[in-house]
């Protein structure tokens, strides 16, 4: 039986044109291109219909609201479609993959974020391939997650990252392989793949839930941080050096880290190192944190990280709770030994 797939467009390079003003996403164009183009019309190709957010956006615009509109135009069609693709700006796109993966609770359909570096309208462009690829994936039965699809390679939503500003494989997934490569065919490494989960589906919508992310560097003087640390943020994505070193002069990010905790702020160590894990305790120079109350992220992503804590406190769960599932994966999105859906 033919599948049906929703394309949801958001905006992003993949549908832009030029204005005086550079290029900017210009719906009604991308909608004639797309109807012109023989491929999705092929007969092997999934049917297909298209729905816009309103306004279309560069992704460099996208918040926690876009993600909470994408999320319900998922809900609101989820038992009339197979699969979903949805196309997006490249800049943001790690972090609304990760995004999705959490709010899209017992999902069992693929959804896959696509885009691209050349518009659709450029004569040269890897717009037409990744929507082709990425409709494909969507009606296939073996995938069952938030998945990005560029350039070749499907990844796990929320493993990846943006590694190139200009290159056609823009996107990595560092610490997991890719679930499927296309090349003359689309190989699926199902093992990778995660299994059906059970339940029904339901939609988490995420609150804007005052969030940071501070990157360590030599020098960095960490008083100048201390209100925000300690009083206005619920969590701190920290990025640390290798597998989770902070500096140690003037003993003067432990203190804050210490309060931060006692005031119910929770610290997420990640490194800054895209590939590897943190291991606080291996040095000196992490222990400490650890000892102070922060939490280890191991080999989960700076933008995985950030959506899960939107994620989890969102759901309105306890502090240790939150805690908790902030060691362990809910949804494959880090290499710790078990995997509890939530
Ligand atoms: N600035 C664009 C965006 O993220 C870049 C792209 O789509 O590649 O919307």
């Amino acid at each position: 039986m033919k599948k049906h797939v929703l394309i949801i467009y958001t905006g992003g390079t993949i549908g832009m044109a030029k204005t005086s003003s550079g290029y900017a996403p210009q719906g009604k164009t991308f909608h004639d291109l797309l109807n012109m183009l023989p491929e999705l019309q092929d007969p092997a190709m999934p049917s297909w219909d298209m729905v816009d957010m309103d306004p279309l956006l560069d992704s460099s615009n996208i918040t926690v609201r876009e993600w909470n509109t994408i999320g319900q135009m998922i809900a609101d069609h989820y038992s009339q479609y197979d699969g979903f693709v949805i196309l997006h700006g490249t800049d943001t796109m790690a972090y609304t993959a990760s995004a999705l993966s959490f709010m899209l609770r017992k999902n069992r359909k693929p959804v896959i974020l696509t885009g691209s570096q050349i518009p659709l309208c450029e004569l040269r462009n890897d717009a037409r391939d990744n929507l082709v690829t990425a409709l494909l994936i969507a009606a296939n039965d073996a995938v069952h997650e938030v998945c990005l699809y560029f350039g070749g390679k499907l990844l796990r939503g929320n493993r990846t990252l943006k590694y190139s500003a200009d290159d056609l494989v823009a996107f990595d997934s560092p610490n997991y392989p890719p679930l499927a490569e296309a090349g003359i065919h689309i190989r699926y490494h199902h093992k990778m793949l995660l299994p059906p989960v059970e339940g029904e589906f339901a939609l988490q919508l995420l609150q804007n839930i005052p969030i940071g992310v501070i990157k360590v560097f030599p020098g960095i003087q960490f008083d100048l941080f201390q209100s925000i640390m300690t009083e206005k943020l619920k969590g701190i994505v920290i990025e640390t050096f290798g597998a989770g070193n902070i500096p140690g002069y003037a003993d003067a990010l432990l203190p804050i880290i210490r309060k931060a905790s006692e005031n119910g702020t929770f610290i997420i160590v990640c490194s800054q190192c895209p590939h590897g894990t943190v291991a606080l305790g291996a040095y000196e120079t992490s222990s400490a944190l650890k000892e102070a109350g922060a939490i280890s992220g191991y080999d989960i992503t700076t933008e995985a990280a950030v959506a899960k804590l939107y994620y989890l406190f969102s759901r309105g769960l306890s502090r240790d709770e939150i805690r908790i599932r902030m060691m362990r994966s809910i949804r494959g999105e880090m290499s710790t030994p078990d995997r509890a859906e939530i």
